[in-house]
């Protein structure tokens, strides 16, 4: 459910018609409805009824505006981060400090230090030398650092390779095997307080069954953990509910999510953590584009907008389907490619696919790109920096300027010893 419906023949973010922002603000331009966000993100809370300790911490990889994360923060959301710069945005936002998660795999030496100053609420350790690091650095500071170990259960999560990240073949996280060893050297540092285990498998999950099983083997390895002796206090069970990107998509929902979760660790006895990304922010956000052109193609017709994979990376980066509809639709048909002007053939959203007919000069959307999208947007081809609306009932503001090519040129210099 979202608030991007159509009125009149015309779509709308909630009570906007779009046609009004492209005219104010130009496009590409994302647009994020407040309703939405506030809406998922008690959907969410919601599904957790049944779990009596809970802390929920949006991945703000997805979507780090700082708009965005304020609407989040007043819903009481905490932050979950996956760099310093993230940290300080989340602190920006207004989210407390103790409810920040630091995640990540590349910690540096620097960021660690961050976070104890900034006085986060948890470290979630990738590997020993990191966890020995961040002993090292609290001990230093006179102060304890509260943290978790992030295992990698070996599961495959059943989706996009390249957002896997629970097989034994990744990057992250200390084998599950591993992980009592480890754990108990870890816990016996001073400056450390390792007071459980995390664990995230990848995103845009569409199936429990995956989460369900690394859950099992969290579990069984919390009780090893008592068994020897330590004191576990929290399971941060990380993010990746898939959500519906094309029409016919059911992924689980969350209510079936929290349904799993509560018979999985009913016996637990922790504050469970999550830190949900896509679910919360996904369909909370359209990037609204114009037309350009329509070109004949060899077999369909290219329609080619102003958006471009700079823009919205996801169909570039992992053939990512992202659903385009006309903001004015006339009920007429056509199969064409959407692409936008970026000069390589990857800048590419969607190949002889159905679509509502388009002319030169209308305005369409891509839907879900709430999560995933502007944050990965870069300036290839020189292009500008895409802005971002956030939309309230009738009201709606700038929430990230468009950056324009000329200021990314600006920080630029031309070496005076060239000549
Ligand atoms: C990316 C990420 C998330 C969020 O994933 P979603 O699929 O967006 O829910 C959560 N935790 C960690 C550690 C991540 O890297």
């Amino acid at each position: 459910m979202d608030h991007f419906q159509y009125r009149d023949g015309v779509l709308h973010a909630e009570d906007i018609p779009l046609p009004r922002i492209a005219e104010e603000i130009g496009t590409p331009v994302y647009v994020y409805s407040r309703a939405t966000l506030e809406r998922h993100a008690q959907v969410f809370r919601d599904a957790l009824e049944d779990v009596p300790k809970k802390h929920i911490a949006f991945a703000i990889k997805c979507n780090p505006n700082l708009g965005v994360l304020r609407v989040l923060a007043r819903q009481g959301y905490g932050a979950d981060v996956v760099s310093g710069g993230e940290l300080e945005r989340a602190l920006a936002a207004g989210m407390a400090a103790e409810d920040i998660v630091f995640s990540g795999v590349g910690k540096t030496r620097a960021e660690l230090a961050q976070g104890l100053d900034r006085g986060i609420g948890q470290f979630n350790i990738e590997h020993e030398p990191e966890g020995i690091a961040l002993a090292e650095i609290a001990l230093a500071k006179e102060t304890t650092a509260q943290a978790v170990l992030r295992v990698n259960p070996d599961v495959d999560a059943g989706t996009h390779a390249k957002i896997s990240t629970g097989k034994a073949e990744n990057k992250f996280g200390v084998g599950i095997d591993a992980a009592p060893e480890i754990f108990d050297r870890l816990a016996g540092l001073p400056g450390l307080k390792m007071r459980g285990i995390a664990l995230h498998i990848g995103s845009q999950l569409t199936s429990l069954a995956p989460l369900e099983a690394a859950f099992e083997r969290v579990g069984r390895l919390v009780a090893d953990l008592r068994a020897a002796g330590h004191d576990i206090t929290h399971v941060d069970l990380g993010g990746g509910l898939g959500v519906p990107y094309r029409p016919d998509d059911d992924p689980p929902s969350p209510a079936e999510y929290g349904a799993m979760v509560a018979r999985v660790t009913k016996n637990w006895d922790v504050t469970l953590m999550f830190e949900p990304g896509r679910v919360i922010a996904g369909n909370t956000g359209v990037l609204l584009t114009e037309v350009l052109w329509v070109k004949p193609g060899a077999t369909n017709p290219f329609v080619i907008v102003d958006a471009a994979m700079n823009d919205l990376a996801r169909p570039a980066l992992y053939d990512a389907y992202h659903d385009f509809v006309a903001v004015e639709p006339t009920g007429e048909k056509m199969t064409a490619s959407i692409v936008g002007p970026v000069c390589e053939t990857g800048d590419t959203f969607a190949r002889d696919r159905t679509i509502d007919r388009v002319e030169s000069g209308d305005l369409a959307v891509f839907r879900t790109a709430g999560a995933y999208g502007a944050t990965m947007a870069s300036t290839y081809n020189s292009r500008s920096l895409v802005p971002e609306v956030l939309v309230d009932g009738d009201r709606s503001i700038v929430v990230a300027d468009r950056i324009a090519a000329g200021t990314i040129m600006a920080a630029e210099r031309v070496p005076d010893w060239i000549d």
